[in-house]
């Protein structure tokens, strides 16, 4: 029974992820194990795009059954070490153990690649395409205090929403970006300078 509560107190109901509650409690952990291994935390923040207008399309029930299917695929997708949460609403997490910038990276795009081919159904009715947008940071090279690893995710992500969705992007690369436009000015023209963003979001 006391393992029963103790499940359902770190668990998010509607999903099966772990609550937010826990993602702080195992943020901590892995970060602490990779700092004395010296090994390496990736955090990935995603976000379903465009979920009210889903919600509004498709009803409530949809909504929720597609949010069901997008968690049980990330369990499926991660490593078995590695952490999925649910932080509220639409907004995900995956805490990635022993992966750097790269393979942080490569593991958001798969399931960014994954979420965006399912065929979704529910009662016959076919529900289109979900897609999601992710940001990632990594411990410890994106070079921050460990407890800014959470914003420069978050700060990536709004990056991957603003350029398009439906994208990955690591925080390195705004970094990367920022630092271009901090160069003295190569090019005024600003459309120039979103174009710079595209090709870098599109990696
Ligand atoms: P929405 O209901 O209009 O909420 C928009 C945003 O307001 C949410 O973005 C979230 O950041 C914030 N928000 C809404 N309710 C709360 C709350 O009780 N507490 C806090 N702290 N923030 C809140 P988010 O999470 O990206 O959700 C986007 C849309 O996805 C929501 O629009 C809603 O239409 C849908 N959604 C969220 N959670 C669920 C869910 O459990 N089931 C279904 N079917 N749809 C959901």
């Amino acid at each position: 029974l006391q393992e029963k509560l103790r499940a359902q107190a770190i668990s998010d109901p509607l999903t099966g992820l772990y609550n937010r509650r826990h993602f702080e409690e195992m943020l901590d952990t892995s970060l602490n194990t990779a700092k004395s291994e010296q090994s390496y935390v990736s955090l990935l923040m995603l976000d379903l795009d465009h979920f009210k207008r889903f919600n509004d399309n498709f009803g409530h029930d949809a909504g929720d059954y597609v949010l069901k299917e997008v968690s049980s695929l990330l369990m499926n997708t991660i490593d078995d070490d590695d952490v999925a949460c649910r932080l509220g609403g639409v907004e995900l997490a995956v805490i990635a153990l022993g992966r750097d910038a790269e393979a942080g990276t490569v593991l958001a795009q798969q399931i960014c690649n994954l979420i965006s081919g399912l065929h979704l159904e529910l009662k016959g009715l076919s529900l289109g395409k979900v897609t999601v947008s992710i940001g990632v940071s990594t411990f410890p090279d994106s070079q921050v205090d460990r407890s800014n690893l959470v914003k420069i995710a978050d700060v990536a992500l709004y990056k991957a929403k603003d350029t398009g969705r439906n994208r990955v992007i690591h925080y390195n690369e705004v970094r990367q970006l920022a630092s271009l436009k901090s160069e003295p000015e190569l090019d005024s023209d600003d459309s120039n300078q979103s174009s710079t963003v595209r090709v870098l979001a599109n990696k």
